[in-house]
Order: structure tokens, then C-alpha cells, then sequence
């Protein structure tokens, strides 16, 4: 879907993101100059005649289709990530469950790489398999040729998710795509991390990227939002299927991700920022065993991320040296500016524990040859960066954690 300009653009340059992400999808002269496009709340949109009725002609046709609204969001992700169209589902978790399910069919597998979002391999177990659809997780980290050596006659669909979920594994998008294309089998990638800003897995290869819009987009924690784009092949039948299931997102969520997307430029570059600062000071404490973001200079994933992205985002994770339950604990206890709750993406930061051995089924944890202390992941919001680390100084000393590891 293409942003319809009230006024004739006359660049003369291509214009940078954040000059896009101030313009786009406003359409102001149809909403009596107002500078955004309000909420528009409906189920009934009116035809003119019976005759109109009939022959469908209407610019909107029912709310569950799409209104000024959704329209203009769409609009902005879908040219963000270079893609023909984008559809707006109700959360991160419809975005993949819409996006797998529109383009699966019964009999058919799925390779999943073993590093993604928790929930989306309960979609695949809990969901795909009652309708006979089989799936492999691989590990993230082998090298493309021997991920589709994992194909099936029957494999349709490669999914990944780069960097992973947790452990931050970069994956070559690229070189995937590519040999899953020579096969028939549509490579889709959750964005969500990198956020259609800074990778755009479409122009990298993929044929569906994912975005759960509840974390940048929206940015501030009040709202959960999902969308899913595909490239010229994949549009049809995406809107076809994501509508044909009923899914789409409700007026106040689509109106406050439109308003997130006007600062995601800015705000973006603060969390790649401070997170930059904050993971290189905790690479340097004594207490931490390693740091996993690709965004760092000796993560494994760093060539993959420099090529494939044009930043980072606030998300990343540690690995304690500590296996002391009650030192890690009394750690996360004493932050003061970190709270303890899911999701992320929003100007706060926040911490929380995991566990990867629990999840993953193809590649081990710890990796040969690491330790397995405790995990922390990290959002970086937008405070300022020297106060989360002085709270984060102060946490270590007191929960512990600092003297265990200097004795
Ligand atoms: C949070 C998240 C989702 C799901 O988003 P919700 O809006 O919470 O349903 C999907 N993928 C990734 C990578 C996520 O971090």
C-alpha cells in the first residue's frame, strides 16, 4: 500500500527515515488539517445506493477491512520495510500465528529456528500440529547450506528470527532466503528486534517479515499491536488469509501506533546508544561471564549485524558467572530503575531471568566449551545511561554478586 501526499513531494534526494517517519500517512487535508489521522472507530462504513452497495463501491467497506487509520500505518511499516503490503493484526503473537497459518497448509513442515520468540514455538506445537503440519527447529547457528539440508519434500516455510530471541544469535538471512527460493520454500523472518527501521528482511531475501508493533512501534508500553508484510508474491494471499481469520487490530491500538512510529527514529537511537554503553560496561565487570549482542564488536554475530543492519536495538542478555539463585535475586531486587515484567520495546528499561536450556531442542545450552551461569535480559530505555549503570553497580555490591566474584 502506497502513502497518498496531499501536497506533490518535490525531492530531490531520497529522504532519510526520520524525515519519512514525520510525513508519512497523514493525508491532513482529508481530516480538515488536523496534523494526524484520528482514531477512526467503526463497524459500519455506508453506501451511497443500492447499487453501490452491491458492487462493493465504497473507499472502506467495513471496519474489520481496514480504516483511514489502519490504512496510514500500514502504509508507514510497509514502506519501512520495502515491502508491497503490510496487515495489521491485534499482537506480535497474531502477527506469527497469522503469518505461518496463511501460508501452511495441512501435511505440510516448517523449519523454525531454534533460538525463536518462546511463544511462537507454542504456536507451532500447540497450533500447527493439530493440523497435521510438522515441524524441525535447527540451531540458529549452522551454516545455511546445512539448515536446508534439513528440508523436507513437503517444507514450505523457513522461519527465523535474527538475532534470536534470548541468546541473540545473528543469522545470514541472505544466504537463507536465497537457497530456501531455489527450493520453493518462503523464508519469513520476525523483524521485531531490529524493527523495520534498521533491517529490512524483504530487500535481504525473505518473502514475510514480522513485526510485533507492541514493543517499538508502539513504544511506550500501552498497547499491543502486530503486523505482517510480504513482498509482491506473498501480498494477496496474506491479506486474503490474515482477513479471511478475522484479524485485525482495534482503532486506538493502530492510532497509537501510528504516534509511536513518528519518534521511532529518535528513540531508537537512544536505546542503541545507552544499550552500547551499558553492555560494553558490563562486559568489563567482574561479575559477568559475557555479554550476547550482536551489536558488540567481538559478539559472533557482529559481521552479520554491521551487513544486514543499520542498528541496534535496546534488547540484550548476559550471561552471570553466578549460579547462586539468591545472589542473582537479590540482585534484580535492589534495581531501582529496572523493572521485572515482560515484553519490551518501551522507553523503560527492564530486566528479567531465563533459563535457555528450557526452550530450545536443537542446539545446546550452554554452547560447548561456555559457562551456564544465570541469565539476565536487558531492555535499555531511555533514561540516562550513567543511572542505570550506577544502579546497576550499586545492585551488584549489595545483592552479593560483586564480592562472590572478587573473592
Ligand atoms: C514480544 C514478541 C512477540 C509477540 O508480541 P506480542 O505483541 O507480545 O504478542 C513476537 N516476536 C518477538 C521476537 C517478540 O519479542
Amino acid at each position: 500500500m502506497t502513502d497518498t501526499p496531499d501536497r506533490p513531494a518535490h525531492a530531490p534526494h531520497a529522504r532519510a527515515p526520520q524525515t519519512q517517519l514525520a510525513h508519512t500517512g497523514r493525508g491532513q487535508d482529508a481530516h480538515y488539517g488536523f496534523v494526524n489521522v484520528p482514531p477512526f472507530r467503526g463497524s459500519t462504513t455506508l453506501y451511497r445506493s443500492f447499487d453501490a452497495l452491491l458492487a462493493g463501491d465504497a473507499p472502506y467497506k467495513y471496519g474489520r477491512r481496514g480504516t483511514p487509520t489502519s490504512q496510514a500505518l500500514e502504509g508507514a511499516i510497509c514502506a519501512l520495510e520495502q515491502g508491497a503490503d503490510t496487515v495489521l493484526v491485534p499482537s506480535g503473537l497474531a502477527a506469527v500465528a497469522g503469518a505461518l497459518l496463511a501460508f501452511l497448509d495441512s501435511g505440510d513442515h516448517a523449519l523454525i529456528a531454534d533460538s525463536v520468540y518462546g511463544p511462537t514455538r507454542s504456536v507451532c506445537e500447540d497450533e500447527l500440529r493439530r493440523f497435521g503440519i510438522s515441524v524441525t527447529y535447527y540451531d540458529p547457528l549452522l551454516q545455511p547450506h546445512d539448515v536446508l539440508a534439513l528440508a523436507t519434500e513437503r517444507t514450505r516455510i523457513l522461519y527465523c528470527e535474527s538475532p534470536g530471541s534470548q541468546t541473540f544469535e545473528m543469522q545470514d538471512i541472505p544466504a537463507l532466503a536465497d537457497l530456501a527460493r531455489q527450493r520453493g520454500i518462503l523464508t519469513m523472518v520476525d523483524n521485531t528486534w531490529a524493527s523495520p527501521l534498521y533491517c529490512k528482511p524483504i530487500a535481504l531475501g525473505a518473502d514475510v517479515s514480522i513485526q510485533a508493533g507492541t514493543k517499538y512501534i508502539v513504544g511506550h508500553a500501552d498497547a499491543m499491536l502486530g503486523a505482517v508484510t510480504a513482498n509482491a508474491a506473498c501480498a494477496d494471499r496474506l491479506r486474503a488469509r490474515i482477513q479471511g481469520m478475522g484479524l485485525c487490530a482495534g482503532s486506538e491500538e493502530t492510532y497509537l501506533g501510528m504516534r509511536g512510529m513518528r519518534t521511532l527514529a529518535v528513540r531508537l537511537a537512544q536505546h542503541h546508544a545507552s544499550a552500547v554503553q551499558i553492555a560494553r560496561w558490563l562486559q568489563a565487570r567482574p561479575e559477568v561471564d559475557r555479554v550476547m549482542f550482536p551489536a558488540l564488536e567481538d559478539d559472533p554475530g557482529y559481521a552479520l549485524w554491521q551487513r544486514d543492519m543499520s542498528g541496534a536495538s535496546g534488547l540484550f542478555a548476559v550471561v552471570l558467572k553466578s549460579h547462586d539463585r539468591a545472589h542473582v535475586a537479590a540482585f534484580c531486587d535492589s534495581l531501582t530503575l529496572f523493572g521485572m515484567g515482560f515484553s519490551w520495546g518501551s522507553y523503560e528499561s527492564l530486566i528479567v531471568p531465563f533459563f535457555p536450556g528450557k526452550l530450545r531442542t536443537a542446539s545446546p545450552w550452554p554452547r560447548p566449551g561456555q559457562n551456564d551461569g544465570f541469565c539476565l535480559r536487558l531492555h535499555i530505555g531511555l533514561e540516562a545511561p550513567e543511572d542505570l549503570i550506577a544502579d546497576m553497580d550499586a545492585a551488584f555490591s549489595t545483592s552479593g554478586l560483586h564480592h562472590a566474584a572478587t573473592t
